[in-house]
């Protein structure tokens, strides 16, 4: 195979170079979190967390990074990023899994080029930094976390089967479902553990079923003890790798073994997916993870600055914490950035610095928005379509989207009313002025209404991260 270049160890050895060229700090801040993904026609792709990582990198590291690359693999080589979704979900060669893993020689996960029998040793896809010692508890997440940990220490042998964990972007539901599978590994509880991705279910199925190799790739899943599938909201739609999931489902549950689920939202609002997999979904435990209290948010800043062995002042913590309050994902690119900001500019950790990072942040983010995001996500979650929210309807359910969704991109966007106004099928401002009273009128009255807006905010706000 082409991608299997060795590419981590190119990039070992452009660490190694820079290294030598960077201070340790921003060594461990801008380049321990960057994972080589693959090599071919000259191009070094490299995965980086975060699009503002990837931004900051290239600003100050860009022409470090170049040379090093040039000089381990020739003039003619190039760098190119890819910006990571955390979980693996990427869309690169499907073959391909990202190198973060001890033993190459030990299988990652599904491959239809595999070539050793499927029993023969497995490291499987988890990401060894997920551990139920690092996650904090907090009112938020605790009953979630309790339930995983009886899982890690008894899979298939709890009523809890499968565990579904769902709950908003960045809220811990990868972290946790993955320290099940690391905590169940190390303590001999389980061998074969499988995380994935839906997508990557999907792909490797779509790509298994091309390849004639269909029955391995099931042999290969219901090998498992136990099976991680995240973020199962990215199913809905297709209809033949649900159905072969389905019954994935039952030959692993059948024969007694785990499965654990994760989802944006509770199985049973899950849109687009089968019945009949739904109510398999709900045969065991589903649990949720809510955004963490300041208590929560203070104690995981203070871990994960201890984590890093950086002093952060009390203050800079408690300022951070009561300003970044959506979640966890961006209570620590906050405080990344803040570290960045300090180690690259030679500066102290200050509140100062901390406002204006929270500040530009929060600016960038807006930027990032669009009216169309905004519309696409409204639309999905009131189920109506997005040509209803430009269009002349006026459906009870999709004036209340439409409105929504003015509201929102008031709140979350810096154009003019008459500019929004425009992008909802050319409606006046005071038309939007109108849209705004209503929504906010309904977000103080009706509890529901908020949770559902409050959903929908979190999502958008997102993007821009
Ligand atoms: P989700 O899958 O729900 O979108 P993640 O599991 O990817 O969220 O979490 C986002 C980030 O926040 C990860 O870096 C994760 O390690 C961190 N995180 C989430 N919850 C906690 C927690 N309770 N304690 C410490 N870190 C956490
Ligand atoms: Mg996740």
């Amino acid at each position: 195979m082409e991608t299997t270049v060795d590419v981590r160890g190119v990039w070992q050895e452009c660490m190694k170079i820079i290294q030598g060229r960077v201070n340790h700090l921003n060594y461990k801040m801008w380049f321990e979190p960057v994972t080589p993904v693959n090599f071919g026609n000259n191009s070094l792709v490299l995965k980086v967390p975060s699009l503002f990582f990837h931004d900051w990198l290239e600003e100050h590291y860009g022409s470090v990074v170049n040379e090093t690359v040039k000089t381990v693999l020739g003039d003619e080589a190039h760098v190119e990023y890819k910006i990571s979704d955390d979980d693996g979900a990427e869309s690169g060669p499907s073959f391909f899994r990202p190198p973060q893993f001890s033993d190459r020689r030990i299988h990652p996960g599904w491959s239809a080029n595999m070539k050793v029998a499927p029993m023969s040793p497995f490291e499987g896809s988890l990401n060894a930094r997920y551990t139920f010692d690092n996650f904090i508890k907090g009112d938020s997440n605790q009953f979630a976390r309790a339930a995983a940990y009886a899982v890690a220490n008894n899979p298939a042998g709890t009523s809890f089967n499968p565990l579904v964990v769902y709950g908003g972007v960045g809220l811990g539901k990868t972290h946790l479902i993955q320290a099940i599978g690391n905590f169940a590994r190390q303590s001999g509880k389980a061998e074969r553990v499988l995380y994935v991705s839906s997508e990557r279910f999907t792909v490797d199925f779509v790509d298994a079923i091309q390849k004639d190799k269909a029955t391995e790739f099931s042999n290969f899943y219901r090998s498992m003890d136990i099976l991680i599938v995240d973020d199962i909201q990215f199913f809905a739609g297709k209809e033949k790798t649900q159905d072969n999931f389905f019954h994935t489902f039952n030959a692993l549950h059948q024969s007694g073994k785990q499965i654990i689920l994760s989802s944006d939202r509770p199985p049973k609002e899950l849109k687009g997916v089968d019945d009949r997999l739904i109510s398999r979904f709900t045969w065991g435990l589903t649990v949720d993870v809510q955004p963490p209290d300041l208590e929560t948010r203070i104690a995981i800043l203070r871990k994960k600055s201890e984590d890093d062995g950086i002093q952060v002042p009390d203050d800079v913590i408690e300022y951070v914490a009561a300003n970044v309050t959506s979640n966890i994902r961006e209570l620590e690119g906050s405080l990344i950035s803040i570290l960045a900001k300090a180690s690259l500019g030679n500066r102290e950790i200050t509140v100062d610095l901390a406002k204006e990072v929270v500040r530009s942040l929060a600016v960038s983010r807006r930027m990032a928005i669009t009216v169309e995001d905004i519309q696409k996500i409204v639309a999905d979650i009131f189920d109506v379509t997005e040509e209803q929210l430009r269009g002349k309807t006026r459906k009870q359910e999709v004036v209340i989207a439409r409105q929504t969704a003015m509201y929102l991109t008031k709140e979350l966007t810096r154009l003019p009313l008459k500019t929004i106004g425009s992008q909802f099928g050319g409606r006046d401002h005071s038309t939007v002025i109108y849209a705004c009273q209503i929504v906010v009128n309904q977000i103080s009255g009706d509890d529901k209404f908020r949770e559902k807006y409050e959903r929908i905010k979190k999502k958008i706000e997102m993007i821009g991260m």
